[in-house]
């Protein structure tokens, strides 16, 4: 541990290093003015800074003296758990009280009275390393609880995700979807919603073997969902290989426009599809449906007739859109 004396006499700085040198306390620095001490301790220049675990401070000094020094000290957030025992010549119950407003733990009075020196010094340093062991404690305390709490919203986060194309799955959909259906009955608005399935998929797997079909599935889903512009707009991967895009405040025109540009999109992708009878690419099969929501219908509803909408489109030879319920 490092022990700082500060006094202007060089004698009395000797004195007192060597008698703590003497009694096994090796790393002592030494400042002959408040100063000194200062620029010792980083007030100066961070960059310079000394690590201290206690500081003598004699209180008589020209210039800056031991009561001011302490005080500065004392204001540093960084500095003020440094223990300062106060060196005086003067035992005054005035003065000592201004030692110990100032922030000083303790004080020795001049003559050095050895026993009694190493005593005070003996305690403030145990003083100090329980300081510093609290500190320690409470900022391995604190990173614990970060790490915990960065932990948690992954958690959440993930619970949200579809693991295989990290597009939302189908229980942020459920809550997600149901908070939307009051909020349409409450501003009295629409609601729309796409649902899609990938066409022929299975002779997709059997064709391509199951990772590729991973591939493709991570390839449409990228593409569609950044395919939706408005913020509460998104896309979710209800199961296999089928999505529903949820689009807030959206009429019938508006969901046709973005189940025609999912359509091209996926057409755009160019996924060859050797073994399908609709195209020699990958393609989708779109249901939509929309509607003003109120309050004597379930929000199953509307999934239901997306369902038939889907299941239309499917009849009809697939790579196409079927709307249902209107506007
Ligand atoms: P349709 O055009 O009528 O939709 O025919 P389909 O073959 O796409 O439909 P079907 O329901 O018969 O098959 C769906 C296939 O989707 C079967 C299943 O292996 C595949 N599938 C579902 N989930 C995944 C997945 O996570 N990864 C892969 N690779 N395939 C999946
Ligand atoms: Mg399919
Ligand atoms: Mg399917």
């Amino acid at each position: 541990m490092t022990i700082l004396i500060v006094d202007d006499s060089e004698d009395q700085l000797l004195v007192l290093k060597a008698i703590l040198n003497e009694k096994g306390y090796k790393n002592i620095l030494l400042a002959d003015s408040a100063d000194k001490a200062f620029e010792l301790i980083g007030l100066r220049d961070k960059k310079r800074k000394k690590d201290i675990d206690l500081i003598l401070m004699d209180i008589m000094m020209p210039d800056v003296d031991g009561l001011e020094a302490c005080l500065k000290i004392k204001k540093n957030e960084e500095l003020k758990d440094i223990p300062i025992i106060m060196v005086t010549a003067k035992k005054e119950a005035d003065h000592l009280q201004s030692a110990f407003q100032a922030g000083a733990v303790d004080y020795i009075t001049k003559p050095i009275n050895v026993t009694e020196l190493l005593a005070r010094v003996h305690s403030a340093l145990r003083l100090k390393m329980e300081i510093d062991s609290r500190k320690e404690r409470e900022r391995e305390l604190t990173e614990m609880a970060e790490q915990l709490d960065a932990a948690n919203k992954k958690l959440t986060r993930m619970s949200y995700l579809d693991g295989l194309t990290d597009v939302p799955n189908r229980r942020y959909f459920e809550e997600v979807f149901a908070r939307e259906w009051k909020n349409a009955i409450r501003e009295n608005g629409f609601l729309s919603i796409i649902m899609f399935d990938i066409d022929c998929f299975k002779a997709y797997n059997d064709t391509y073997g199951h990772l590729i079909g991973d591939d493709c599935l991570k390839k449409i889903a990228k593409t569609l969902s950044s395919a939706l512009k408005r913020p509460r707009d998104f896309l979710c991967r209800y199961g296999g290989e089928e999505f529903i895009a949820v689009l807030p405040d959206t009429d019938g025109k508006g969901a046709f426009e973005v189940a025609n540009r999912f359509l091209k999109k996926t057409k755009n992708l160019k996924i060859t599809h050797k073994t399908s009878p609709v195209s020699k690419n990958v393609t989708i099969s779109i249901g939509v449906a929309t509607i003003k929501p109120d309050r004597k219908k379930k929000s199953n509803f509307l999934i239901t007739e997306v369902d038939k909408a889907l299941y239309e489109a499917k009849q009809s030879g697939r790579n196409c859109i079927k709307i249902v319920c209107g506007s």
